[in-house]
Formats: structure tokens, sequence, C-alpha cells
């Protein structure tokens, strides 16, 4: 009895700190006098797995250490903590996403719904509710986590071709990024949708413009824009001119700026997330060379987004990320000196391995691809290190890159998760650390000391003089 009524007492004080910190946060938003509330448009920047450690290395390698990128000049600052629902320290890109973009906590994997499977609303949504125009921007499969939580409700985040048809569906304005294959049927061309669905034609139909290459993104003109660049993932930045798809994939700023330019033609404003997906991909093979390649392209796309802001006068601005990956922090013996060899990412490495008729990857290809001048320019690389490479042979590329990018990094003294610790890691290697919040624009003073992430939704939508409940 007396532990009820403890427990009571306990939920009355919740309460009362809840509807406290509502008024407080409600008081704050209407003490912003100096701009017409509702905020005309938001832009929403999130660098997927981007901590302030891969901030530092990508400050270090270009404008210094006391230098600034471009996300660090936004005014206020604040820290997010992103566990996931219950008692799970770590999140992954779904759950994240969904905190951020609807309030909730859900299920690490699921898709804006509750545990129970219930949708709830997207910023994405409210925005469209309100009349604004709509986009969705990633780096990676427009389909993946990420860009999915904005706009569509699955219980899991493998449900690519359902995803993609309730992005149609919802006649999001602009949509841009990887991941044709689930746009196409199974035959038609990279297509891999089941249904038969061929989901470009039927965007045709709905009065988009299709776009699948960076100069015909840079002429599109119209009101609906879908642009799918790649059949998966994008390429990495580092790795574009190795394939020589520099003028076929759009950088994130340019893709940012199209869509600005097509959104802001709405008379009633726009919601547009835009995503630098592959930081979180770099991260989990400790690349530091790819973090800070897809950090900085990243903070290009902030920049584009900033000047638009300061033009228009009313445009919020956030940055953040949906949590941080690997522990990625600079050490004292950090070796830049291995670490500037890198040209390519692991990825692009791992892809040029030889296997033995076994299905094992040669010793020699091994020593080979690390000795190359671009690739690491490692010409004694040792047993032990040869074969934590060789015990992956039958993994995907990318798995392979985290162990090559793993031993590269601990060669340079980089600090990170161990190779041992992220294969014990259900999402590969993200951690709990807090991730960092910057803001600009009206309202924007509002973030500040250390929040949850699913209070950044819930502080948008107020600025936006909407409600995600
Ligand atoms: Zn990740």
């Amino acid at each position: 009895m007396k532990k009820l009524f403890a427990i009571r007492k306990l939920v009355v004080l919740v309460s009362v700190v809840l509807i406290l910190s509502f008024t407080v946060l409600t008081m704050a938003v209407a003490e912003s006098a100096s701009s017409p509330l509702p905020v005309k448009n938001v832009i929403f920047l999130i660098g997927d797995g981007m901590g302030i450690g891969q901030i530092l290395v990508a400050r270090n390698a270009s404008v210094g250490l006391d230098g600034r990128l471009v996300l660090e000049t936004l005014p206020e600052v604040a820290l997010i903590n992103t566990h996931s629902l219950s008692d799970n320290l770590i999140t992954d890109s779904a759950a994240a996403g969904t905190a951020l973009a609807t309030g909730y906590k859900t299920e690490n994997g699921m898709v804006s719904v509750l545990p129970d499977e219930t949708p709830v609303k997207t910023l994405l949504e409210a925005a469209q509710e309100r009349g604004m125009a709509t986009g969705l921007i990633s780096t990676n499969t427009i389909y993946d986590a990420t860009p999915a939580t904005f706009g569509a409700h699955t219980k899991s985040r493998s449900m690519y071709e359902e995803i993609t048809a309730q992005f149609l569906e919802k006649k999001i304005d602009v949509l841009l990024g990887g991941g044709k294959d689930r746009f196409l049927p199974s035959g038609v061309d990279v297509g891999k949708r089941k249904d038969g669905r061929n989901l470009i034609e039927e965007a045709k139909g709905l009065g988009y413009i299709y776009v699948d290459n960076a100069t015909a993104l840079k002429l599109a003109k119209g009101n609906m824009l879908l642009g799918l660049f790649h059949k998966s993932y994008m390429n990495y930045v580092l790795d574009k001119d190795d394939y020589g798809v520099e003028n076929v994939e759009p950088t994130i700023a340019e893709m940012t700026e199209k869509a600005i330019e097509i959104l802001s033609q709405n008379q009633n404003g726009f919601f547009l997330m835009s995503e630098g997906a592959r930081i979180d991909h770099a991260a989990h093979a400790v690349d530091v060379a790819g973090v800070i390649a897809e950090t900085l392209a990243f903070d290009e796309a902030v920049k584009i987004a900033l000047d638009f802001a300061k033009k228009d006068g009313n445009t919020l601005i956030i940055v953040t990320a949906d949590h941080e990956t690997m522990g990625f922090d600079i050490t004292e013996p950090l070796d830049y000196e291995v670490l500037s060899k890198m040209k390519v990412t692991p990825e692009y490495m791992a892809l040029q391995l030889e296997k033995d008729d076994k299905g094992v990857f040669t010793t020699e290809s091994i020593r080979e691809v690390f000795a190359e001048v671009k690739h690491a320019g490692i010409t004694d690389l040792r047993e032990d290190e040869i074969a934590v490479i060789q015990a992956v042979s039958d993994k995907y590329s990318y798995l392979v890159g985290w162990e090559i990018g793993s031993v590269i990094s601990a060669r340079a003294n980089m600090g990170s998760m161990t190779t041992e610790v992220r294969a014990l890691s259900p999402t590969g290697g993200h951690t709990a650390n807090m991730v960092p919040l910057f803001a600009y624009g009206p309202g924007a003073e509002v973030f500040g000391g250390v929040l949850d992430n699913t209070d950044v939704a819930r502080i948008i939508a107020t600025l936006m003089g909407t409600t995600l409940d």
C-alpha cells in the first residue's frame, strides 16, 4: 500500500513536471516575438551517426581545430539524448528517426509506429495539414530508416516496397536520393519490387518530374520532383571519382539546393528533411577519411540551407544527428599521416579483393589492395590483420569494409569501439553518446540544454504552429 502511494505521488509529480515544462516551452516559444509565429519554412538536416567526434575530425581536417564548420556557427546549441524505447540505451536509425519525426519513442527497427503498431503523426504530415510543401532527401536509399520515419508508417524498416508506396500516396513533393531498385518491378532495369508496380511511372502520372542524374537535376523545373541517382545507396563522396559518377550522382548540397528551389514556390512554406546518411556508414567502418568527406559534404548542404534562411528571414534550420556511431574520438597519438593516404573508402577496397577457390580472400590480393598508394599505402600488413579480413570473406562488401577500416584506423591510433565490441553490438556499433543539435531562425532560441530526441520534434511542431497529437 505504501508502495502504491509512493507510485501515485510519483505520477502526480511527473504530471506537474510535464505540465510545467510544457508551459515553459510554450512561454519560451511565445517570447520569441521578434518574428511572427508560426515559422514559414523548416529545414531539418540530419547527419546520421554524426556525434561530436565526427564533427571534430571533419573540422580539424578542413578548417583546423580553431576554425568552425558551418553547422557549428548556428547560434543555438543543445545536447540530445538518443535512447530508444524501454531500457534500450542504444537506438537504431528507425527508432531515432521516429523520435525526431513524431515526438514518440518506439522500439528499434520500427518506422513511426508505436510498439503496438499504432501509427503516429510525423512532422512532414503535420506540415502537409498546414498546406506546406514537403521534401525528403537522403544520400542513402530514399526508403531507408531516416527518411522513412518522416514519410511512412511501417512496423519494420525493411518494408521498402510499402515505404516507397506510402511516399507516393502522400504526394511528398520532392524525393531525392538512392534506391531506384524499390521503385521498379523486378525484371525492369534494376527493379526489385515483388508487387509488379512501377512507381516511377506512377509518379510521372501523379505529376512528378523524374530525373536520374545530376545534370537533369540541375535543369529540373516544376512543383513535384522524384530523383533517384543509384539503384541502392548513393556512392561515398570519396569513391565517386573512382567509379566515374561525379556527373551522375549529385552532392547532398546540390540536392538540398534544388529541393529548396522547388519547395519554396509554395506560398504556405515548406518542410524539408535532408539526410547526410553515409557519415554513419563510414563511421561503422572507422573510416576516418570517409567520415571527414561525408561530414564536409553534409556541411555544404547546411551552408545552402543557412544562406536561404538568412535571405528568407522566416526559415528555421535544425541540424542534428539521430545517434552517434562507434564512439569516434581524436586521440593524442592519432596519426594523420596514415589517414591522409586514404582516397577511397574501405568498402571500395573490399570490392577489389580476390578470392581463392575456397571463397577466401587471397593473402596476395589483400596485400596488394592495402599497398596501393591511394588506398592505405600499407606495405607491412601483419598476419593477424590479414586473418581478420579473411575471416569475413563470405560477408557483404560493406562488412568487409568495416574490418578493413578498423585495421587502418587502429594503425592510425584512432579512438573508436574495437572490432570485437562492434561484433557484439546489434546495431553494429552505435553508442548512447548524446549528440549535438544546432539551430538557427525564428524561435531557435527555444533549443538549449539537455533535451530528449522526442522534444526536438515537439518543439519544431510548436514553432510550425502545428501539433503532433
Ligand atoms: Zn548506423
